[in-house]
């Protein structure tokens, strides 16, 4: 049973990922009705599995440092629009002056 074990603990966390063929699945399944210690680490695998899913989805609440750095962008480049906007009619006002 021992060496049987191993073999599960190898396969757990494929078994947890749902990325087995059928006969390994049900032979871990088979293995997990009748040992305690696999089911325990079974189980700290799918937590360890939940919490990381939880770390990799941002906060619905936050903006994530990608939407800041997109907004930041485009206050930018609409400040240097119409700063460049102002600037041009500045230009062609004096061009204009110079011409009548
Ligand atoms: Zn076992």
């Amino acid at each position: 049973m021992k060496k049987h074990c191993e073999i599960i603990e190898d396969l757990l966390p494929l078994y947890v990922d749902q990325v087995t063929n059928t006969e390994t699945k049900m032979f871990v399944t088979d293995h997990l009705t009748e040992c305690e210690r696999c089911r325990q680490i079974k189980a700290e695998l799918l937590k360890n599995k939940s919490y990381a899913v939880n770390m990799m989805q941002p906060s619905p609440t936050e903006p994530s440092p990608y939407e800041l750095a997109f907004v930041k962008h485009i206050q930018k480049s609409r400040r240097w629009s119409g700063a460049s906007f102002i600037l041009l009619i500045f230009l062609f006002s004096l061009i204009c002056w110079f011409l009548v």
